[in-house]
């Protein structure tokens, strides 16, 4: 199975339309939402997680452009700089998906490249810079 991390714009029309939901059951597309932010009467972006064949994301893909809403691929990429960790843990707590955790045995923090949406949070909190954010 094909995944693809997207973010999703959709105009104030469509809002309060049923999109992931016929995505799903229309399109046969897996979808993760990693992070929304939907006001009503405003524009909202979702950022998810497709999954299914290169023809269904193409063709969820095709359904989405008609409908009106952005796709745009996750330009962001989080570097982790293992040799700059102290493993002090002060990234975990901000970490909405647990891409950032701990061996409690050990105490060493690692870094799950797959569970993160590139968020930010935890950019914020690292004193020692061992984190790193990439654009395209
Ligand atoms: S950017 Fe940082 S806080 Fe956000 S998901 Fe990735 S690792 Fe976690
Ligand atoms: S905040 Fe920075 S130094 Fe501390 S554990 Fe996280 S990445 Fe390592």
């Amino acid at each position: 199975m094909l995944k693809k991390k997207v973010v999703l714009n959709f105009p104030p029309h469509l809002i309060d339309q049923p999109v992931t939901y016929k995505l799903i059951q229309d399109y046969g597309v897996v979808v993760n939402i990693l992070r929304a932010r939907i006001t009503p009467r405003e524009w909202g972006s979702m950022v998810v997680e497709l999954g299914g064949s290169p023809k269904k994301l193409e063709a969820a893909m095709g359904f989405l452009g008609e409908l009106g809403v952005g796709v745009e691929p996750l330009a962001r990429e989080v570097r982790w700089h293992e040799e700059r960790c102290i493993h002090c843990t002060a990234c975990l707590a901000p970490c909405p998906t647990h891409a950032l955790g701990v061996d409690r045995a050990s105490m060493t923090v690692s870094f799950d490249q797959e569970r993160c949406i590139a968020c930010e949070l935890c950019l914020r909190v690292c004193p020692y810079l061992a984190i790193e954010i990439l654009f395209d």
